[in-house]
């Protein structure tokens, strides 16, 4: 290498500024198609299965009878195999990563776990129908 090329190498390694980034302080650039994290939609889930089926890993869980939807992050290695898989579309892969757990020993806290909503209780004809008679007289 000449003189020259070294000044110049020299030079715009003293005016050029880092060539990475201050993550966190400055957000780091995600494709649409990066895979952060799998999310479900517990209130689209059927409890089918497939998705723990499907996973290389044995990282999701699932308790049809307490509907219960499981998900080990420590074990995900974020293939997206399960949300490909999905029936009814419950599963979607967000770009973004989770924040870092502090307590690596603690395997517990890596589970994160989504309970099925109950469907709200339909109030019979009857009822509704002598409740609107009462609304009226008043
Ligand atoms: S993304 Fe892959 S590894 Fe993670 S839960 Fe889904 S199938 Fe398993
Ligand atoms: S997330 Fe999808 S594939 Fe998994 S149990 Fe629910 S409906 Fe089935």
């Amino acid at each position: 290498m000449s003189i020259f090329q070294m000044t110049k190498t020299v030079i715009r390694n003293l005016t050029g500024g880092p060539a990475t980034r201050q993550y966190p302080a400055v957000p780091a650039r995600r494709c649409p198609l990066t895979r952060g994290h799998v999310t479900i939609d517990p209130s689209t889930c059927r409890s089918c299965g497939l998705c723990s089926r499907r996973c290389p890993c044995e990282a999701i869980r699932i308790d049809k009878e307490e509907k219960v939807w499981e998900i080990d992050r420590m074990r995900c290695i974020a293939c997206g195999d399960c949300v490909e898989g999905c029936p009814f579309g419950s599963l979607t892969m967000e770009p973004e990563y989770l924040p870092p757990v502090v307590e690596q020993c603690a395997a517990e806290r890596h589970i994160i776990t989504y309970v099925k909503p109950e469907k709200p209780e339909k109030k019979p004809a009857e009822e509704s129908t002598q409740e609107e008679g009462a609304g009226e007289s008043a």
